[in-house]
């Protein structure tokens, strides 16, 4: 089953590969906030229980590493976490994915609503051109060097 994560080519363009290979990062094309991103499995499951041991580790390294690389790149103070598992709680998307969602104080996100409250604004969101996205991915990377490198000193 070919989903838009997996067949997208401007997606395979900006993603981040995790060092353990088993999960991989990219900005989303509809941020709510600045450097909003999704980490997702490589392996295309939908669901939480589906996954491997390996595969969960895999997904919580790399949501360490981008948080890191957020607060560098973005100024980061905060967080919000989220995944909707199952269609019936909003998944739009079969492959499991977990947004992140920097936060600063202050911030009303992209969209001058306050993601505290909407999360899941229902509705459309305009897109962020691919050129834009790019940028992010690459601010990503740049930070996420940075601080595996910070890591190994
Ligand atoms: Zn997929």
């Amino acid at each position: 089953m070919a989903c838009v994560f997996c067949t997208n080519l401007d997606i395979r363009a900006r993603m981040i590969i995790g060092s353990n290979k088993l999960a991989w990062a990219f900005p989303t094309n509809i941020p709510i906030t600045e450097g909003h991103t999704l980490v997702v499995p490589v392996r295309c499951v939908g669901r939480f229980e589906e996954l491997t041991e390996d595969e969960r580790r895999a997904l919580e390294e790399l949501r360490y590493q981008i948080t890191e690389a957020l607060k560098s790149a973005f100024g980061a103070e905060g967080f919000n976490f989220a995944w909707n598992d199952g269609e019936v709680a909003g998944q739009s998307v079969p492959h499991l994915h977990l947004h992140i969602v920097p936060r600063k104080k202050g911030d009303t996100g992209i969209h001058n609503y306050d993601p505290r409250k909407f999360l899941y604004r229902t509705g459309d969101r305009p897109e962020t051109p691919e050129e834009e996205l790019s940028q992010v991915a690459l601010r990503i990377k740049k930070a996420l060097d940075l601080t595996s490198l910070s890591q190994d000193t």
